[in-house]
């Protein structure tokens, strides 16, 4: 979504289906657009004396079906949906769309392996809409026909918003229910039931047990980044939701990763799944130059520094590993006059929108961010991944350098690796495959010598051709940053 379409929006309700701005039939920030076929009129209706009093307001609502000959209408998505996609630069299916379409449309559960940045939410979402469309009826009161489950607010918001884009002038709606919203208005909602219900596991079970949502007709589920869910500690929560949902329905699980506990997941949720992966788990995309920089812990905050101020117009985003210390890293480099937000568990859910919102407008240029809160971010513009403390989960660095290199753009992500991160270095090389080539520093003799020999990982790593390694010489930073950051 464009900066002028939030401010043209507001934020509080831009992901609920009263807050939808265009009723026309219009992908919001498309107003240029394609042209489109059978586009209903204008939503000034209220005001047209030659209207019928008892006429209904959804006559608005496109009704016809386009007459389109698309990828995707050919892969069986409603012409009511994917006349839609050419306006948001969907035009040829990805390839984790290609491959899932089809057998999604046909009914078939779906174990999909991708990461975010993929073109997943399409590829769940334009089926679903098909599907709600061809049923025709409203919900019933406190149902909801598709449930979508997501790890965190920020990966909610991102997919209701998509959903909102892909049902432009339907009579789809979705309704977000994340933590940290008000509940009751949430329980007020609910009562008139949803189409498509997008939640976070924890504020669902919150819901279900005040009696304002019941799963019983919920057709179409969909579990989003799976693994995180996992990670956060959600799998009560999500044994206890399977048993509320109906056996008759299709479900869709995308994950990123693989670990032992999702073959026990999947197998509670899925039946006979059709298996799809893209991007293997463990491997980083492509178009990512990835580096490390060995640096003693004291100097990290300098060293970043000095990567900031060569790219001061460009977006970056900093991984640091705890909640406090990376409130305590922004506000360092606010006073360095960085223009900085901070997104944490511990920051309310207003706070972390405004802070994205900044940050996606390009007004903050440095996002300093804890894993649970980054993950999933789909920011095209950010150009530069630090890993300032290295993850202690191998998998997430892989999530967090998949921030960049977005939508075709390219992409650099440097790891600061002090001397206790050795450990954490060889374990993100292992589960990738691969050697980091090195940017800067100077790596402690045991791990010249392995990297000498080729390393437990091999020669070169994802980033290898890149031409960043080993070409600058060692280094030690200065103690304060070079140069003044612009603006
Ligand atoms: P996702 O993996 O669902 O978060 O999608 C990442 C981004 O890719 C979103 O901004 C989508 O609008 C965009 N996208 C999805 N499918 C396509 C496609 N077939 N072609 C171009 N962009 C796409």
């Amino acid at each position: 979504m464009s900066a002028d379409t939030r401010a043209a929006w507001p934020k509080d309700v831009m992901t609920t289906e009263n807050s939808r701005p265009n009723r026309s039939g219009k992908p919001r920030h498309q107003d240029g657009g394609k042209p489109r076929f059978n586009r209903a009129p204008k939503p000034n209706h209220n005001h047209n004396p030659r209207r019928h009093r008892d006429e209904p307001e959804e006559k608005f609502i496109r009704r016809a079906i386009p007459d389109i000959d698309t990828p995707f209408t050919q892969m069986g998505i409603d012409a009511r949906v994917a006349i839609n996609l050419p306006g948001l630069g969907i035009e040829t299916p990805s390839p984790i769309q290609e491959k899932s379409i089809p057998g999604i449309v046909a009914g078939r559960d779906l174990l999909g392996l991708a990461q975010t940045g993929t073109g997943k939410t399409a590829a769940f979402g334009l089926p679903m809409l098909t599907r709600l469309l061809n049923i025709g009826r409203k919900p019933e009161p406190r149902t909801c026909r598709a449930l979508i489950l997501a790890p965190t607010r920020e990966l909610a918001t991102q997919i209701a918003e998509n959903i909102d884009n892909y049902a432009a002038g339907t009579p789809i709606r979705q309704f977000r229910v994340v933590g940290g919203a008000s509940i009751n208005v949430q329980v007020q909602r609910l009562e008139r039931g949803v189409d498509v219900l997008i939640a976070t596991p924890g504020r669902l079970i919150d819901l279900i047990e005040r009696g304002a949502i019941d799963l019983s007709q919920t057709g179409y589920l969909v579990l989003d980044e799976a693994d995180q869910m996992l990670d956060i500690g959600f799998i009560h929560a999500l044994r206890r939701i399977a048993r509320m949902l109906p056996k008759e329905r299709q479900t869709l699980l995308f994950s990123a990763t693989m670990p032992k506990l999702m073959a026990e997941l999947a197998d509670s949720y899925l039946t006979d799944p059709l298996k799809v992966a893209v991007n293997p788990p463990g491997q980083a995309a492509e178009k990512i130059e990835q580096g490390v920089h060995f640096v003693n812990q004291g100097d990290k905050a300098t060293l970043l520094a000095e990567y900031l101020s060569k790219h001061t117009d460009e977006l970056a985003i900093v991984f640091g590993r705890t909640k406090h210390g990376s409130e305590k890293l922004s506000k360092l480099l606010e006073k360095w006059g960085y223009k900085v937000a901070a997104i944490h568990g511990n920051k309310s859910q207003g706070q972390r929108e405004r802070a994205l919102a900044s940050f996606r407008a390009g007004d903050t240029k440095v996002l300093v961010a804890t894993d649970v809160a980054a993950r999933g971010l789909d920011i095209p513009q950010v150009a530069h991944v630090y890993n300032y403390d290295l993850p202690n989960v191998p998998e997430n660095y892989v999530h967090r350098i998949g921030r960049t290199a977005r939508a075709g753009r390219d992409g650099r992500a440097i790891a600061f690796c002090a001397p206790a991160e050795i450990g954490e270095l060889r374990a993100i090389e292992k589960a990738m495959k691969a050697q980091i080539p090195v940017v800067g520093g100077e790596p402690p003799f045991e791990v010249a010598k392995i990297r000498e020999r080729g390393g437990p990982a091999g020669r070169g790593g994802p980033g290898a051709g890149a031409g960043t390694a080993r070409k600058r010489p060692a280094r030690r930073p200065s103690r304060a940053p070079k140069s003044a950051p612009r603006g």
